[in-house]
This record gives C-alpha cells, structure tokens and sequence, in this order.
C-alpha cells in the first residue's frame, strides 16, 4: 500500500493561440482520493491531465505533488520524475514487446535484481487476470485485454499518482463495465490517487469519490457525486450530469430552496440551487430519476405515450407534454404508444435555472 500524491492544481492557464484550453482551473486532490473530471469534447480534460504527466507545461498557474512544485514558470519536473503512470485510451502498448515485457518497460529505471523484477511483472499480471498471456503480443490479445495489460504496466511500479485518461471508451459496453470495476479496486488497493477524465457521466457517477465538472477550461463544481447530482450549481451541470427533458415556465412564487413555476395552465414545484425571483423565465431541469406515471400524487402533468424501450427491469418511455418532451420514465409494465397518462414530477429532483437565450 502506498501513500498517493495531494495534488493541487492552483489558477492553471494553457493557450492555444486565443483559445483558453484552461482558463485558470484549479484542483485539489487528496491523498488516496479517486477524482473524475467530467465533461465534453475540447473542454480541456486532455490538456489537464497532460499538464499532470509532465507531456504538456502551464503558460502560468502552478502544480504540486505534496509540498514540491512539479510546474511554474521554468520549473517543470520531468514526467519520468513524478512517480505516476498513466493509461490512455488507446492502450499505447508496444506492438513488438510481449505482455510480460510491456508490463516490465515500466520498471526499466529501477535498480532492481532481474529475479524481483520479474515477481513485480507476474504480479502486475496476476491482478489484472492476465497470468497465463504473458507472452502475448498485443496482436494476439483482444482490447479489453490489451487495456488490462496497460493498467499492468500503470500499477507496476506503485505509483502515487494514477492518470486515465478515457480509458474504456474503446471497449463494450459489457467490458466497460467489468473494466471499469477492475480500474476502481486496483486503484484503492495500491492507495494511489486519481484522476481520470471521461465524457461520460455514468462512469464519473460510478466511479469518483469526487466529482469535477469541467466547462471551456475551467471546474464549474466540484463535489461528491450525490450533491453534483442532487444540488448542481449551474445549469451547465446539471444538463451535463442526466435530464430527462425541460420545460420552460415563469416563476410564481418561491421560497428559500423551492419554487412554483407557472406552465400555461399547470404548475411545477421545483428546487432550485440559484437565486431566482417572482417573475422570471425559467428553465425546469427534469432528472430521469424525478418522473413517475401515476394519478394520485401532486405535482402532474398530462402526457400520451411516444415510445417505450425495454431496459430489462422494466420500460423506459419517451412522452410527449404540452410543455415538451421526457424520456426516460420508468415503469415496470409497458404502455403502448398513443396511450395518455398523467405523470407526477418529484419537485426534489426537478431544479429551476434562470431560461437561458438560444
Ligand atoms: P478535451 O480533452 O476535453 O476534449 P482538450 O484539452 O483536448 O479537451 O482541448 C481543449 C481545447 O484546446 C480544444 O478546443 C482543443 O481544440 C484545443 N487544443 C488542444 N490541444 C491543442 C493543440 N496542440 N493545438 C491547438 N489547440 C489545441
């Protein structure tokens, strides 16, 4: 067991030309911690973790691992000195290095007797279920088992800090998920840190102790995943992280957390987690989990059915509103399309932000 790197990332800036890929982001990652940084394509998740791995150096801004200062101004500490590994998501293997030697080209700079050298690799091997294909060339292993010996190779050598970055894009959806098990344990096993980048908001929501939603280079929340998700601080964040469908209305009435948002004729109790006041234009944020079909409980709307996806526990339904459309709303039988039902929104999980312009 080993004892992780703090990591903290302090105003960092990167340009690209005029283009802020980070726009003074800062970060702090405690010792052992597993962060996901959450967020869309060309929001500066790459850049950020590169910064990390010593590939890619700050205009300005400041990176430390515990008390040492890895990046600012002419400091920049050799990748190789960060004591980190890194996995991509395209494996980066060595097409003409076996498994075994894969794994062993991590532990090249250590003095170490060729007899532990090689107990390490086996090892390596051995915890991510890879013991027998150790001289497999990465031609001769499939994806989701050319990712395992990449992870191998990261937790070789005990790193205290591990980076990934969208490591399981490449995979299906079923290795995805095994695979994204095996990142989790390994991970808390060796006591490293972590920081691991993705788009997707499943595998940030199943995976991180902490969550860093990431927008145009800069962390618009950071926190636990049960309040990213039940209190999002901006609206960014909440569309980024699951909503079944908004709805437009005009805020009648409210109070410190909860308001009631006129929709022509109906009307929605909601959270919100901004200021808002009476009067004012607001989107309804509706979170897939927030929506039930029902006739007796408040807060209901009338829809008709558009469509229905069998999810296996049970039907996921697409609905059409006078206000617009959900997805997502479960129910254990299925209704067949054209059928009206009334379907009640819990006001917990359905957050008011102010209506923004197109
Ligand atoms: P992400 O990983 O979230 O997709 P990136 O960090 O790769 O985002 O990119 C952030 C922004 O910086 C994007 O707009 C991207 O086009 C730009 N960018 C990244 N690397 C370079 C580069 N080497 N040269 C010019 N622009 C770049």
């Amino acid at each position: 067991m080993n004892s992780g790197h703090r990591v903290r990332i302090i105003e960092a800036r990167k340009n690209y030309g005029s283009l802020a890929a980070l726009d003074g982001l800062s970060l702090d990652i405690k010792a052992g911690q597993f962060t996901v940084l959450l967020g869309p394509s060309g929001s500066g998740k790459s850049t950020l973790i590169r910064s990390l791995a010593g590939i890619e150096k700050l205009d300005t801004g400041s990176i430390y691992f515990g008390d040492q200062e890895v990046n600012r101004g002419p400091i920049n500490l050799a990748p190789e000195k960060r004591n980190l590994a890194m996995v991509f998501q395209d494996y980066a293997l060595w097409p003409h290095l076996t498994a075994f030697e894969n794994v062993g080209y991590a532990l090249k700079r250590r003095k170490l007797v060729p007899e532990s050298f090689n107990m390490l690799i086996i090892s390596a091997l051995e915890r991510v279920g890879l013991a027998s294909k150790g001289s497999n060339y990465p031609h001769q292993l499939s994806g989701g088992e050319q990712q395992r010996v990449a992870l191998a190779r990261a937790i070789v050598a005990n790193p205290a800090l591990l980076l990934f970055d969208e490591p399981l894009s490449n995979l299906d959806a079923d290795l995805r998920e095994r695979l994204r098990i095996e990142i989790s344990t390994l991970t808390r096993e060796i006591g490293a840190s972590a920081l691991y980048i993705t788009h997707d908001q499943s595998e940030a929501f199943a995976l991180a102790d902490q969550i860093g939603v990431i927008n145009k280079g800069s962390i618009e929340q950071i926190d636990a995943p049960e309040v990213i998700y039940n209190q999002p601080a901006t609206r960014f964040v909440a569309t980024f992280t699951g909503t079944s469908g908004i709805f437009t209305g005009t805020v009648k009435s409210i109070s410190k957390k909860s308001c009631v948002v006129s929709l022509g004729k109906d009307e929605l109790t909601a959270r919100h987690t901004v200021d808002l006041h009476i009067g004012q234009e607001v989107d309804l944020l509706v979170r897939p989990a927030a929506t039930r079909f029902t006739t007796h409980e408040d807060n209901r709307i009338a829809s008709t059915i558009t469509d229905i996806a069998y999810r296996g526990r049970g039907y996921e339904h697409a609905i059409e509103t006078k206000y617009g459309s959900l997805t997502g709303v479960f129910d254990t039988i299925s209704h067949p399309r054209g059928r009206k039902m009334e379907v009640s929104i819990d006001p917990e999980k359905c957050i008011a932000f102010p209506r923004e312009s197109k």
